[in-house]
């Protein structure tokens, strides 16, 4: 390495979120969009204190899509999941927060809704495991995977939050 250069946890845009800058990919997926239910989950993630730092529709390609779900390609419902998820558009979103990836998945519930707790995004919201209208990466170096796979560098934001000081 050459002398001079900041260390690498201060080059925040090449991975090393951690703690108040870990972020999440969270994607409300087309049955949670046509169910209107995109306010009460966004509202849900600001409330708990974290920071939107990126969002926007898409209507996802079965490329980005088999990408994405690249892990579960041999279950028999992949193509199922595929279909569904290209079946309308999806908001596509990152939040940042201290814990973030470990406590959106708490808020989601399980992936079966059937198993999911009241007072979670699945347990309040749906019925069925192949229509659970909402995905939360699950550890942080797939978010980080998810995230670049979704997301052009320029369409992360980063912003100061007035309410920093008194969430941390
Ligand atoms: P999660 O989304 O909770 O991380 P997985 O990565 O195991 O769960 O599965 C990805 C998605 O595939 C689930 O959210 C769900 O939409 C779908 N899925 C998982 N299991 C099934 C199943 N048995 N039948 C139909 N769809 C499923």
């Amino acid at each position: 390495e050459l002398g001079g250069q900041a260390p690498k946890q201060a080059r925040s845009d090449e991975g090393g979120w951690t703690g108040v800058n870990e972020r999440t990919f969270i994607a409300v997926k087309p049955d949670g969009v046509q169910r209107r239910l995109l306010g009460e989950i966004v509202r849900r993630f600001e409330k708990r204190g974290f920071k939107l730092v990126a969002v926007k529709l898409v209507k996802a390609s079965e490329e980005l899509l088999r990408e994405h779900y690249w892990q579960l390609r041999n279950k028999p419902f992949y193509s199922t999941l595929i279909s569904y998820m290209s079946s309308g558009p999806v908001v596509a979103m990152v939040w940042q927060g201290l814990d973030v990836v470990k406590t959106a998945r708490k808020m989601l519930g399980e992936t079966n809704p059937a198993d999911s707790l009241p007072g979670t995004i699945r347990g309040d919201f749906c019925v069925e495991v192949g229509k659970n209208v909402i995905h939360g990466s699950d550890s942080v170096e797939s978010a980080q995977k998810e995230i670049a796979l979704w997301f052009r560098q320029s369409e992360l934001h980063r912003w100061e939050s007035s309410t920093k000081t008194w969430i941390y």
